[in-house]
């Protein structure tokens, strides 16, 4: 799965208009997550991103 690291992210949303599954959710406070439920583990998001704030974790990390 794949998570949004906050401090390296800038907030562009470049990955959430790219993301085809609308896994990628803003929060309240500007900030974005992925929504693992939504997430197809495509990996289109980190390629996208600028500032290498998506990483991909093992689940059981979660
Ligand atoms: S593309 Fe990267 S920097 Fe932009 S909102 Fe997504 S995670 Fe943050
Ligand atoms: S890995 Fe793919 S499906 Fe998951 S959040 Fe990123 S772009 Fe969306």
């Amino acid at each position: 799965m794949f998570v949004i690291d906050k401090e390296k992210c800038s907030q562009c949303g470049e990955c959430q208009d790219i993301c085809p599954c609308g896994a990628i959710v803003e929060n309240d406070d500007g900030s974005f997550s992925i929504d693992k439920d939504l997430c197809a583990d495509c990996a289109v998001c980190q390629d996208v991103c600028a500032f290498e704030a998506i990483e991909e974790i093992e689940f059981a990390e979660v």
